[in-house]
């Protein structure tokens, strides 16, 4: 069974519809990235799947089980975004810890947890510091680590990695392939304009274009085999 399904989901804002009718089927685990150009309606869909907009038509289901009007505290989700949004009056261990007692967390799992997402991210020597004292490349795994921090069973990037310097997004990009290593279980859908972030992370990548699937497939499916033009032009192979 899928883990997250989209069945013939719209989305409009007012008369405008930007999410035409998507089907897709995301499996437990699977690394999947969104492409497609700016407007084609990626970050909706993330924010779709998150709870964060509400579905104009259609089905969103989680291990086969509709989610439409579930709250986005109780979807299991945990999302980063391209600026990362930290507090900045709290230290790092306060930002990744934040929010996670009013869940139920006791204080003991809560440290636990925080400490097991800084090790993970190589930021456990930076737990005191507030958020100015730190550079980009960390600012970014401290949202990551926070992220991780809620256990979440869905993980979604929205261009996570667009703000960082050329050398900072190789480096965030290779431990973001590590945490899907060791995060076995966690989905994880992420999006990026980026062909060598789509090819290197992706197990699937799903190529949109104005609101809809123009192709869903493995990254060397996509390459041996793009199904047109768009995508083709899209995922680099040269025809
Ligand atoms: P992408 O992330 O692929 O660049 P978006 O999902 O942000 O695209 O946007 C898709 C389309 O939906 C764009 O035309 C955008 O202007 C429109 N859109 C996104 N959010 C809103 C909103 N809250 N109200 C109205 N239009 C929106
Ligand atoms: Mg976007």
């Amino acid at each position: 069974m899928a883990n997250i399904q989209l069945r013939n989901v719209v989305k409009a804002f007012g008369a405008a519809k930007v999410i035409k009718g998507v089907d897709l089927e995301i499996r437990r685990g699977e690394f999947m990235v969104f492409v497609g150009p700016s407007g084609c309606g990626k970050s909706t869909l993330l924010r779709l799947i998150a709870g964060l907009e509400t579905i104009t038509s259609g089905d969103l289901l989680f291990d086969g089980e509709r989610m439409n009007s579930v709250l986005p505290s109780k979807r299991g989700i945990a999302m980063v975004f391209q600026s990362y949004a930290l507090y900045p009056h709290m230290t790092v261990y306060e930002n990744m810890a934040f929010g996670m007692k009013l869940a139920g967390a006791s204080k003991e799992e809560l440290d636990a947890r925080v400490r097991r997402a800084a090790r993970m991210l190589q930021i456990d020597h930076l737990l005191e510091r507030l958020p100015r004292q730190l550079s980009g490349g960390q600012r970014q795994r401290v949202a990551i680590g926070r992220a991780i921090t809620r256990d979440p069973r869905v993980f979604l990037f929205d261009e996570p990695l667009s703000n960082l310097d050329a050398a900072l997004r190789v480096a965030t990009r290779l431990e973001i392939a590590k945490l899907h290593h060791e995060m076995r279980d966690v989905t994880m859908i992420y999006v990026t304009h980026d062909q060598v972030e789509a090819m290197t992370l992706a197990d699937r990548i799903c190529v949109l274009r104005d609101g809809r699937v123009e192709q869903v497939g493995t990254p060397a499916e996509l390459y041996d085999h793009p199904a047109n033009l768009f995508v083709a032009g899209f995922i680099g192979s040269p025809r």
